[in-house]
């Protein structure tokens, strides 16, 4: 048997985190079986649906790197599909139509409120003669449920879970208008699909009750289920907008690597020993949807934010300059050194060590790419007091005179300067660093010197021993 999954989103607004990791484990685990991963947009809410939601699911996942197999099925256009399927049922008895009216449906409402029980509908026309029909009426239709007996489901995740038929009740599958139900119009594209798994969130778990009713009426083979635990917030309350869940190109825009959003999401709720980082390869190796855990995960940024260092460390150079340079342009209001993009390029090793996200990145390596005079921050003019202002001219005079102009060579300068003036290197090297980036803080100054060249060196000194009083 050749394993399919899907993916099936509501497009009612951006992919969502706890969506990107049902997408995720939907994917490794077709990967790893040697299946298929299939895109399905429940797009049947007109209302609710919009195109800008099915660009902002497609764009998430394919930052996520979780292509899909074939095309994406729009739901809304099988309408006539599920429409058929509603017949189907109806030939073969296993439907029928309702013409209750809505003050009936109310009272049944209402009955079962009273007794303290959820709404069930109450076969009203589940054995009445269709000659009864009242004029004018646009009957919905009903599936004629099983009730005696029970459904059992062996989730892979959840175990065997058991409900009783006597539960389930004669639910509509075909609206009046003749739309399909979400019941009926999932069942229909997970068969004709020929999705062999549905790996999901648990909120479905009732749901799949109900839809195994209609797999039997129509005689059609179960898939198997898999009912993946919800993400919790820190609270351990269900993870929503308040906790600020967000959509995938957020997490993108708040200067995250997709690998580490890929390997933080898989991590929650599923693991594989003591490994915590986990390349798509070995996920792929490893992962099976057996191995999900039943317990909710909760999300935690933190870790997140720590894998995302991890992974800028890991990653190619030239892919985080393509990654930060529109940004870095943007920064300076387009005002970059002509050989800007060089000198970040060259330096993109330590930048990337010191830098947690992108937009970190972004920012610690514009100083690279800026014109002088540059700008200095507080902490930076700190370090230009007399003090500093005087290691700053002599480092100046000494290098005005050095041509040697490589990390090393320019390091031993200062070295030798600061042992003759009985300083640290520190003292000679924080100066330096204020003058030449702006901050206190930034990659080792004798690459930054190299890296920008005497020119550039001598004059971001200049200004720097000029403008501070
Ligand atoms: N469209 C449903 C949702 O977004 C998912 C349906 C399913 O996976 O069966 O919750």
């Amino acid at each position: 048997m050749t394993v399919v999954t899907r993916f099936a989103p509501s497009p009612t607004g951006f992919l969502h985190i706890g969506g990107a990791r049902t997408a995720l484990f939907n994917y490794l685990y077709a990967k790893h079986m040697g299946g298929k991963f299939l895109l399905r947009i429940e797009d049947t809410d007109r209302q609710r649906s919009t195109q800008e939601a099915v660009d902002a699911i497609s764009a998430g996942l394919k930052w996520l790197g979780l292509d899909w197999d074939g095309e994406a099925v729009s739901q809304f256009s099988r309408a006539a599909r599920h429409a058929e399927v509603a017949q189907e049922l109806l030939d073969k008895g296993k439907a029928y139509k309702c013409y209750c009216t809505p003050e009936e449906l109310t009272e049944m409402r209402e009955a079962a409120k009273a007794a303290g029980q959820p709404m069930r509908y109450n076969g009203l026309w589940r054995d009445r003669d269709p000659s009864e029909a009242p004029a004018g009426v646009d009957p919905v239709v009903r599936i004629k449920a099983e009730h005696s007996g029970e459904t059992v489901i062996e989730d892979l995740i959840q175990g065997k879970v058991t409900v009783s038929n006597a539960e389930i009740d004669d639910f509509v599958i075909l609206r009046g208008d003749g739309t399909p139900t979400y019941m009926l119009a999932v069942v229909v594209d997970d068969h004709d699909m020929g999705v062999t798994h549905v790996v999901r969130g648990d909120d479905h778990l009732t749901n799949t009750f109900r839809q195994m009713q209609i797999y039997d009426a129509m005689g059609w083979e179960r898939p198997i289920f898999a009912h993946m635990p919800l993400l919790h917030g820190a609270d351990g309350k269900k993870l929503s907008k308040r906790h600020g869940a967000l959509g995938v190109e957020a997490y993108r825009d708040m200067g995250l690597l997709p690998e580490a959003v890929n390997n933080y999401l898989l991590r929650l709720g599923w693991g594989h020993g003591d490994a915590e980082i986990i390349s798509r390869e070995q996920a792929i190796e490893w992962f099976d949807v057996v191995d999900v855990g039943k317990a909710p995960a909760r999300f935690d940024a933190d870790k997140l934010a720590s894998l995302n260092a991890h992974y800028m460390r890991e990653a190619e150079n030239n892919r985080l300059f393509e990654l930060i340079w529109p940004g870095v342009v943007q920064l300076l209001d387009g005002k970059v050194a002509e050989n800007a993009a060089e000198r970040i390029l060259t330096g993109m090793t330590d930048l990337k060590a010191r830098a947690k996200n992108t937009i970190e990145l972004t920012e610690s390596a514009s100083f690279y790419a800026r014109t002088h005079p540059i700008p200095l921050n507080d902490k930076a003019i700190a370090l230009l007091n007399d003090e500093g202002r005087e290691v700053l001219q002599r480092m100046r005079d000494i290098l005005a005179a050095f041509d040697d102009w490589h990390s090393g060579p320019l390091q031993d300068q200062a070295k030798a300067y600061a042992e003759g003036a009985e300083l640290k290197l520190g003292k000679v090297a924080q100066p330096l660093r204020a003058a030449l980036t702006g901050s206190n803080v930034s990659p080792g100054v004798f690459e930054v010197m190299e890296i920008l060249g005497k020119d550039e060196t001598l004059g971001r000194i200049d200004d720097a021993l000029g403008s501070t009083a």
